[in-house]
């Protein structure tokens, strides 16, 4: 198949997965804007970038995940246990079709919900499917479960 099919057949799964739980799928291209993807689970709408590759269809799928599976709170763990929900309901799911790219989109996201939260339970299951990730691709940076991503930007800057 030629990526622009791929990518018409990827896109047709998106609208279709929706159809099925009944979410409208709003594309950021045709509303003229380049905006990050989101939820909201509310107004049961996704709106998601187009589909190029399995990492934007990836991607989509947790969108998705988003609207079945989202609580109504909003701390940093919330937030974090309300993306490692959305980023497990795209594996449980969906994860037979994720490639490398996939997988990739999900450890950077997840990696960066888990450094908003300090002081995170070793144990916190978002390890494991961070530690998934890893075996599947291989060329990802481990992210270890008590350190997360070192932050700087508290630090007072230093005078030249
Ligand atoms: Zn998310």
């Amino acid at each position: 198949m030629s990526n622009k099919s791929i990518q018409a057949q990827l896109t047709e799964n998106i609208k279709k997965i929706c159809g099925e739980h009944g979410i409208e799928p709003i594309w950021l291209k045709d509303c003229g804007i380049d905006d990050r993807n989101r939820a909201n689970k509310k107004q049961k709408k996704i709106w998601v970038r187009n589909i190029r590759d399995k990492g934007d269809y990836a991607a989509a799928l947790h969108e998705i995940g988003h609207v079945i599976r989202d609580p109504d709170e909003c701390d940093p763990l919330a937030v974090l246990n309300a993306n490692l929900n959305a980023w497990k309901w795209a594996r449980d799911n969906h994860g037979h079709e994720f490639d490398d790219k996939s997988w990739k989109r999900l450890h950077s996201s997840l990696s960066k919900y888990k450094a908003d939260v300090s002081d995170l339970a070793d144990a916190h299951e978002v390890h494991d499917l961070l530690k998934e990730a890893e075996e599947k691709v291989p060329s990802l940076k481990p992210v270890a479960p008590n350190l997360g991503t070192v932050r700087t930007s508290h630090l007072p800057k230093k005078d030249k």
